[in-house]
């Protein structure tokens, strides 16, 4: 981490003569894949925990890099298709990289059952995918996120459709839109009770 590499970062990021490696996927796109895959092998409560731990929350190692990354290149970079900026300093853990299987696959097979590879896998998997395409990250996103979204709301409304005689969109979006909400004021009451009020 020399002071030359930090000075030298902001002027070799070219964003689109030079395009650098790196991840653009956002971290709702992950999270809408892996819920959309996980209602899919109808996971229970445990395998949900598990499966947003590896196909999620694996994001959060650009927050340790995120002070470092923000004082070199300010904070409008955030927003920039790739934080690799060409300095070199790490942005990312090896669980990133497809060398991370040498982690996951062990435990995976310790744990006798493959969620953790699974969505380990796809959230790589997607990364690399953006990478790839890194000039169109916007309609590839937008795409992934179009298809992943209809096919949550296809496969909620047909289980909704199961349990119930009376069916019909609207009745489905007014049923989650009050699951929703219920769920939203038992946080708000959880969070007042924590602060001392009521
Ligand atoms: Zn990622």
């Amino acid at each position: 981490m020399s002071k030359r590499k930090r000075e030298i970062a902001p002027s070799t990021y070219e964003p689109c003569s030079s395009i650098p490696e790196g991840e653009t996927t956002l971290t709702t796109t992950h999270l809408l894949v892996a819920v959309l895959v996980g209602m899919v092998m109808s996971l229970d409560r445990d395998e949900w925990f598990v499966a947003l731990t590896f196909g999620v929350l694996i994001d959060l190692d650009h927050l340790f890099a995120a002070p470092r990354y923000i004082a070199d290149n300010g904070w409008a970079a955030i927003l920039r298709p790739s934080w690799d900026d060409g300095s070199g300093l790490p942005w990312r853990s090896l669980f990133h990289y497809p060398v991370g299987a040498f982690v996951v696959a062990p435990l995976a097979i310790g744990w006798r059952y493959f969620v953790p590879l699974v969505f380990w896998g796809l959230h790589v998997s997607l990364d690399q995918l953006q990478n790839s395409t890194l000039e169109y990250s916007t309609p590839v996103e937008s795409a992934i996120l179009v298809v992943v979204c209809s096919g949550i709301v296809y496969i909620g409304y047909r289980r909704w459709g199961e349990l119930r005689e009376e069916t019909g969109f609207r009745l489905f979006l007014n049923d989650v839109s009050r699951k929703i909400r219920a769920v939203l004021s038992g946080y708000g009451r959880a969070i007042r009770l924590r602060l001392g009020s009521t």
